[in-house]
């Protein structure tokens, strides 16, 4: 009789609550690995890396590891299974697929890797604050669970020639590169965390915004592949001189939160008023935005550096968004998508969340008339240049004096050569946004042309 742990990201064995309480039973266990219905290639090349290690740190407890590459196919699966073994319990931490009507009964869904149990919110709420306020006020949340402790009872004396192979990404300079920029797995992140604790996390408050500067945890896509428990971080940094770095775990858990009422906001807008709306739009100002050739040096930065490391800096994530959205009025789910496929914590719920939110169209949302300035907001988070010249080699002969930020209004002159003129006129294109976002007033307004949606 075999417990069965089916795993969708949660690659950790420290409070992984599936896997401790199938070992704690002392029952024979094998573990499988499920493929997510919505994985980004470059969160792909983190989750190939990141099922190697989980896997070989499972290895020495003779505990069979499996991969199935489609949730479509867990019958399949579950069927082959049988010809080898008994299942008596599957456990998971929560699926994105359902179970053959069969499996219901003999399954113990645990808590996905949040702080907080997200059933026990039984109201919507669509303002973060109270939302957050209310968890933290009438929710506890469970004490994170250690390794679990193995013993003979676990071993599942079985070799298995099916759903063996892990997934593999195509050689590429891509990855290659990426290799430079991370560490992955289990004990990458609690090093990761050890070390933020220790050396940044009390300038967090004002260092997290400026992104010239490494002054945030980038846990992001440890947490997102559940490489690190939610809960173990929030037990150990829940004080008041910590609350500001709690409160962007809270973000994750509205975003979850939000996510759950509304499973459909990768693509619908949450504010009704906007379903039907999108005016046409420039595709080479799409391409010019995704490539990093818009010719505003801290939009251009953001994109290449996204586009090497697959990460980017909250602020940065907030500034190219809106300028996407709100200067070059392009449908937000075309950079939701595009930064699906380029960030390595692309995350179902959180991605979808904040572009709405940037979009002006979410529940808690920017209003529409708050435009990001990337001159104004490069100027002041990254007053000497530093971050714009590590990604933009047009600029390595820009005048150190100048600024380098600033020079499209003032000094238009500067523009290095090799480097483009800036694709629109700031000021109109805000403008423009402006009166069209404010006269819009029913779900039907005129739609030239619709987004196009994968
Ligand atoms: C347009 C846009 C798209 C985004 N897409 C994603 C995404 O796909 N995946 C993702 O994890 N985050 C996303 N974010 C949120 C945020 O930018 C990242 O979580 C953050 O930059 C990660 O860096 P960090 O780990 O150093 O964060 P820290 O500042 O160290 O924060 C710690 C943790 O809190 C969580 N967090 C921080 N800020 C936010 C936030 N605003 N919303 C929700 N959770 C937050 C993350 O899990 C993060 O690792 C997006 C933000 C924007 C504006």
């Amino acid at each position: 009789m075999v417990y069965l742990v089916l795993l969708q990201k949660d690659l950790r064995q420290f409070d992984n609550p599936a896997l401790y309480h199938a070992v704690r039973r002392q029952k024979q266990v094998i573990v499988v690995y499920v493929m997510e219905k919505r994985l980004g290639l470059t969160s792909k090349w983190w989750l190939c890396r990141s099922l190697q290690t989980f896997f070989e740190e499972l290895d020495p407890f003779w505990i069979p590891v499996l991969y199935l590459d489609n949730s479509d196919k867990i019958s399949e699966l579950l069927e082959y299974l049988s010809k080898y073994i008994e299942i008596e319990r599957i456990h998971s931490n929560g699926l994105d697929f359902e179970l053959p009507d069969d499996y219901d009964e003999i399954h113990d869904s645990f808590q996905p890797n949040l702080i907080f149990k997200p059933e026990d919110m039984i109201k919507e709420y669509k303002i973060f604050t109270p939302f957050w306020k209310s968890i933290r006020a009438n929710c506890s949340p469970v004490k994170p669970l250690p390794i679990p402790e193995y013993s003979r009872k676990n071993y599942v004396d079985l070799e298995f020639d099916e759903y063996i192979d892990l997934p593999k990404m195509d050689d590429s300079d891509r990855w290659n590169q990426m290799d430079q920029y991370w560490k992955i797995g289990e004990k990458a992140a609690q090093e990761r965390f050890e070390s933020f604790v220790k050396t940044k996390l009390s300038d967090y408050d004002h260092g997290r915004d400026f992104f010239c500067e490494d002054g945030t945890s980038k846990l992001s896509p440890h947490l997102r592949f559940g490489e690190i428990s939610a809960r173990q971080i929030y037990e150990r940094l829940n004080t008041k001189s910590t609350e500001r770095f709690c409160s962007e775990l809270g973000w994750r858990e509205f975003a979850y939160h939000v996510n759950r009422y509304h499973p459909d906001m990768t693509k619908i807008p949450l504010n009704p008023k906007y379903r039907d709306f999108w005016p046409e739009f420039n595709d080479d100002h799409l391409e010019a935005w995704k490539t990093g050739n818009t010719g505003f040096p801290v939009i251009d930065a953001a994109m290449r550096d996204i586009s090497t490391t697959g990460w980017m800096h909250n602020r940065l994530r907030m500034l190219v968004a809106s300028f996407l959205v709100k200067n070059l009025l392009i449908p937000w789910q075309l950079g939701e998508e595009w930064f699906y496929e380029h960030l390595v914590d692309a995350d179902p719920a959180i991605n979808p969340f904040s572009w709405q939110w940037v979009a002006g169209c979410g529940t808690d949302s920017v209003p529409y008339f708050r435009i990001f300035n990337p001159m104004l907001q490069g100027e002041k988070f990254d007053s000497k240049g530093i971050y714009v010249r590590k990604w933009l080699p047009e600029f390595a002969d820009f005048p150190l004096k100048q600024n380098i930020h600033q020079y499209i209004i003032k000094q238009p002159q500067l523009c290095p050569k090799n480097y483009p003129k800036p694709i629109i006129d700031f000021k109109s294109s805000r403008e423009r946004t402006l009166s069209t976002f404010k006269n819009i007033v029913a779900p039907k307004v005129i739609q030239l042309k619709k987004p196009r949606l994968v």
